[in-house]
């Protein structure tokens, strides 16, 4: 079965069609500034990289652009839209309903919809694009696959905040944690190369991409995360603060003359490795390049990032009474073997011995970067979030 993976932002849509079966992708893309003009990037496997302006006011014009592209005489993938079994929803917030996927019904809608609050930016934009799916393409079974599901499996201990409990039960202020996705793929994918039982072993994940988080993974089930009631906090990010004295929100808004909003404006978008490096780039490849030439602000950038890595896996290590494999996955754990020696640096008390040759090695595929036999392995492990979505979908339409 063909399944049609959609991720939907407020104004852009990425898309990936997969046969489920073979974990082939057929073909892959984007539409970008839905809403304002419209970019369709289309690529379909094999073949040339196609980029379009496109008339997109909605999410309903890109999506029957996609439609159109995979189904094209020339360069599509299917011949018509029968060939699509299914389509799997990234939606990034599921709040306490959603543990795992569900085929999506009105009723499931409503409840996403009601998970609004924790994910304003995210929850409302996947939800238009599911909505302009099920218009283009009645019939077809839709799935939603959750960033927040993996890790409903944590304890009270671990989600609960020491504020009022009464923000708990009136508003569901709590952890809820996100990329659940990806720490439960490369999880999964870790205890596979050790040849152990997903439930028998003691994970932590590094999930490092612009948006960054650790989870530990106890026999199989998060038991905690970084990421909390939102994706602000925890690790240091591309952007955003992660965990911050909450303090120091009063301290500057009286300093800066801001209000609430300026404020999270700031730690959303102007913090991070951005804003420590005074404002270099948020990403890696340029904070690197800037570290070798000498700048000072974006080599304690780079320190921080991976110093506040090393104490979430300390932090995990003690939450699971030891560790037996930590993971590096997404863009800068995937890719950026000065980082993870960095991190790796702190952790020699755990049994983490480096193979600096497999460090520098492994950039952008899977391998182990420490040295045989060592007591805690380290694993680089790239992420696949449409394959572990397709997988979900198919799983449930079956
Ligand atoms: P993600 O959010 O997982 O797509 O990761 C995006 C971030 O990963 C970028 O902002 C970069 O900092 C980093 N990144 C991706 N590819 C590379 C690479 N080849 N070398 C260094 N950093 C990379």
């Amino acid at each position: 079965m063909n399944i049609l993976v959609i991720n939907c932002g407020s104004s852009s849509l990425k898309f990936q069609l997969i046969n489920a079966e073979s974990e082939e992708v057929l073909a892959k893309g984007l539409c970008e500034r839905i809403g304002i003009d419209g970019r369709l990037t289309y690529q379909p496997a094999g073949g040339e990289k196609e980029i379009s302006e496109k008339a997109m006011p909605t999410h309903t014009e890109a999506i029957q652009f996609v439609i159109d592209a995979l189904t094209n005489e020339k360069t599509g993938v299917v011949k018509s839209l029968s060939e699509i079994g299914a389509v799997g929803h990234r939606i990034v917030h599921g709040g306490e309903k959603f543990a795992s996927s569900v085929v999506i019904t009105e009723e499931v809608k409503k409840a996403v919809e009601e998970c609004n609050d924790l994910a304003p930016l995210h929850n409302p934009a996947n939800l238009i694009g599911v909505e302009a799916c099920e218009k283009l393409m009645p019939g077809t079974p839709m799935v939603a696959v959750f960033d927040t599901a993996f890790h409903q499996t944590m304890p009270e201990k671990a989600y609960m905040y020491g504020l009022p409990y009464e923000y708990y039960e009136k508003y569901k202020v709590r952890r809820y944690g996100f990329h659940g996705t990806s720490h439960s793929y490369v999880s999964k994918k870790a205890a596979e190369v050790m040849e152990k039982a997903y439930d028998e072993v003691k994970t932590i994940v590094c999930h490092l991409g612009n948006g960054a988080s650790v989870s530990a993974v106890l026999n199989g089930k998060s038991v905690d995360t970084s990421m909390g009631l939102t994706p602000l906090e925890g690790l240091v990010m591309g952007t955003r603060s992660g965990d911050i004295d909450p303090a120091i929100m009063e301290f500057i808004a009286q300093k800066e003359n801001l209000d609430i909003e300026g404020i999270m404006n700031v730690l959303n978008k102007k913090s991070g490795v951005f804003g420590l490096s005074g404002g270099i780039s948020s990403d890696f490849r340029d904070l690197t390049g800037a570290m070798a030439e000498g700048d000072k602000k974006a080599k304690i950038a780079l320190e921080v990032f991976a110093y506040r890595v090393a104490k979430y896996i300390g932090a995990y290590a003690a939450a699971m009474n030891g560790v037996d494999d930590i993971v590096f996955t997404a863009g800068i754990g995937e890719n950026v073997s000065y980082v993870r020696e960095q991190v790796c640096s702190y952790l020699g008390y755990l049994g983490v011995e480096l193979d600096p040759d497999a460090n520098e090695k492994f950039r952008g595929e899977q391998g182990e970067i420490t040295k045989p036999g060592c007591k805690v392995r380290v694993f680089v492990i790239p992420t696949n979030e449409e394959l572990a979505i397709a997988r979900e979908t198919l799983a449930l339409v079956k």
